[in-house]
């Protein structure tokens, strides 16, 4: 039995147990206050009996009688009650048992997500290591390793680390996301938009990409600067990556009733539909081949970026047609 099998079990049987302590105490309430009832109507009914029968009837064999209609009364209620506690217990078991899995499935999914992330993760951990590790062992085999050699060497291994910490600094985003605090604050685009498209600068200018902003200057929204700098970062950068030497890319913001719509439209590779439902899921990348600067990534930019943006209840959305480009745009709520 799984963990999560027990743990039901265990909640189910606590939830029954506190559905039957309250029912047993309403029980235990209901027969004294019956019970009550029952001896002081039948005492009543006793005395009426004598008074209207004027010392004719038999007050002792009276007395019998009414001893057994009470004993009888009695007997029912508490059969009445035993039922209502069965019926209780088999249909507090059923509550109990559907609230107990309501409780559980969240966290069963969310404990499986982990572990397929986990394990995704150190497969992706694994891929450069090995790399760097059969890079290493043939130039150590070597007998005489030229110093363009090692070079050569040193360079693919750097190749590897930076992938490696760009992973890492992935997947530590990923890790921080839901657990770091949410500071929620007025944040104007304009400013952040100049910087994240300057610091991108060298390599839209190494592949000769244009971009061009269009950001209203008292444009904001509240988020916190690093989401909306993480988020714009991870766009402009796949806008760079999948974008054909030469292209054009266009960022432009704008107020749609009481959210900000900032968009960042390339005329690159564009997404199939098959994997415009997949791209935002952690680790996913489309076909391989389309990237045209060379770089592969790790699939986890967009799942990052969606995942901040929903922290500040914010959406993140695509319209890609494959050779033409593609458009993806942040919602997040104006300021
Ligand atoms: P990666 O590190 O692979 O770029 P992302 O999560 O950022 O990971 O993107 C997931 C996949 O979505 C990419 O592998 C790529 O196929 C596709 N993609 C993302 N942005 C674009 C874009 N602007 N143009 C075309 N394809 C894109």
């Amino acid at each position: 039995m799984n963990v999560f099998s027990a743990a039901v079990r265990k909640l189910t049987l606590q939830y029954l147990a506190v559905i039957m302590v309250l029912s047993l105490i309403f029980s235990f309430v209901l027969y004294q206050v019956a019970n009550r009832e029952i001896t002081g109507s039948i005492r009543g009914q006793g005395r009426m009996i004598i008074e209207r029968s004027g010392g004719f009837l038999d007050r002792r064999e009276i007395n019998r009688i009414l001893q057994r209609e009470q004993t009888l009364a009695r007997q029912r209620l508490v059969g009445r009650l035993i039922v209502f506690n069965v019926v209780v217990l088999g249909a507090g078991a059923l509550a109990s048992y559907y609230l107990a899995r309501e409780t559980m499935v969240p966290l069963e999914k969310s404990v499986e997500a982990q572990a397929r992330f986990t394990a995704d993760a150190s497969h992706e951990l694994r891929t450069p290591l090995t790399a760097m590790r059969t890079e290493i062992e043939v130039a150590l085999r070597s007998k005489k390793l030229s110093t363009s050699e090692s070079k050569q060497l040193l360079t693919s291994n750097l190749e590897e680390v930076n992938r490696l910490e760009s992973l890492v600094g992935g997947l530590l985003a990923l890790a921080r996301l839901p657990g770091g605090s949410v500071i929620k604050q007025k944040v104007e685009l304009a400013p952040i938009v100049d910087k994240v498209v300057l610091r991108l600068r060298p390599i839209s200018d190494q592949r000769s990409i244009t971009v061009q902003t269009s950001i209203p200057q008292s444009l904001a929204v509240i988020a916190s600067n690093d989401a909306v700098d993480r988020t714009l970062t991870i766009l402009l950068d796949n806008a760079i990556k999948y974008s054909l030497k030469g292209g054009m890319i266009d960022i432009r913001a704008s107020r749609y009733v009481k959210q900000v719509r900032i968009s960042v439209t390339d005329s690159g590779v564009g997404i199939k539909p098959s994997d415009q439902a997949h791209i935002f899921e952690r680790f996913y990348r489309a076909d391989q081949s389309r990237t045209t600067s060379g770089q592969s990534g790790y699939g986890l930019g967009l799942a990052i970026a969606r995942e901040t943006v929903e922290l500040y209840g914010g959406r993140i959305v695509v319209k890609s047609q494959p050779g033409k480009g593609s458009t993806f745009t942040v919602s997040l709520p104006s300021a």
